[in-house]
């Protein structure tokens, strides 16, 4: 199984993420999770980073498809694994095409309208990385499902997140396409409960 989840900012990727990988015992890929590590440890790489995440735009191409490729050229992915937030641009889908055969792109589709509301209540754990939504669990600053505290991530502020929603439309938008094309696009609807989702998303795959 080589997944690509795609899906807009806000969409409920990386929730979804974690559960099919978790479920299936593949690695979980996710290009946002690896830059914000590079930013934590303050990295050439996490410099570089930083400094385009911070005004919502793409890190460019050549970087983010080298750190990915060393990633899958690792020994866990012979197995399978699950990209989350790659590819993202034309370019990314080539390169990437280059390195391994995907077999299943799952599309987890939310009307726009509703993301820009998703990500600014949006609340990060710092000892899980799961996320949540202030309308679901209010205003605590403690993680209801491991008791670490939350945080509210950098980009996740309605300026920033304008302009990602807006490289979304103009530069992810039309992988949807490039992977119907090829045969192995499967849409669901992120529109609904997170676990209503996960079995659609499931029964998408197959599995
Ligand atoms: P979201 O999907 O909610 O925008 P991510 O954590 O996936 O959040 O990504 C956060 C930021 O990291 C993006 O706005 C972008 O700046 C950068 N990033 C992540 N993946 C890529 C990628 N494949 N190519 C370029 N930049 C990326
Ligand atoms: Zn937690």
């Amino acid at each position: 199984m080589n997944i690509v989840l795609l899906g807009a900012p806000g969409s409920g990727k990386g929730t979804q993420a974690s559960l099919i990988t978790e479920k299936y015992g593949l690695p979980h890929i996710s290009t946002g999770d690896m830059f914000r590590e590079n930013i934590r440890e303050k990295t050439p790489l996490g410099v570089l980073a930083q400094s385009y995440i911070d005004k919502g735009q793409l890190v460019p191409d050549d970087v983010t498809v080298k750190m990915v490729a060393e990633r899958l050229s690792r020994d866990d992915c012979k197995k399978g694994f699950l990209l989350d937030g790659f590819p993202r641009t034309l370019s990314q889908a080539q390169a990437l095409e280059k390195i391994v055969k995907v077999t299943c792109v799952l599309d987890i589709d939310v009307p726009l309208e509703k993301l820009l509301g998703r990500l600014t209540g949006r609340r990060c754990c710092e000892k899980c990385g799961e996320s949540f939504h202030v309308s679901v669990i209010g205003n605590t600053e403690i993680c209801p499902k491991c008791g670490g505290r939350l945080y509210t991530r950098a980009d996740d502020n309605e300026a920033t997140v304008q302009s990602r929603l807006d490289v979304y439309v103009s530069q992810t938008a039309s992988l949807i396409d490039y992977y119907k094309e090829k045969g192995v696009l499967r849409r669901v609807n992120g529109d609904a409960p997170v676990n209503e989702v996960f079995a659609e998303a499931e029964k998408a795959m197959g599995i």
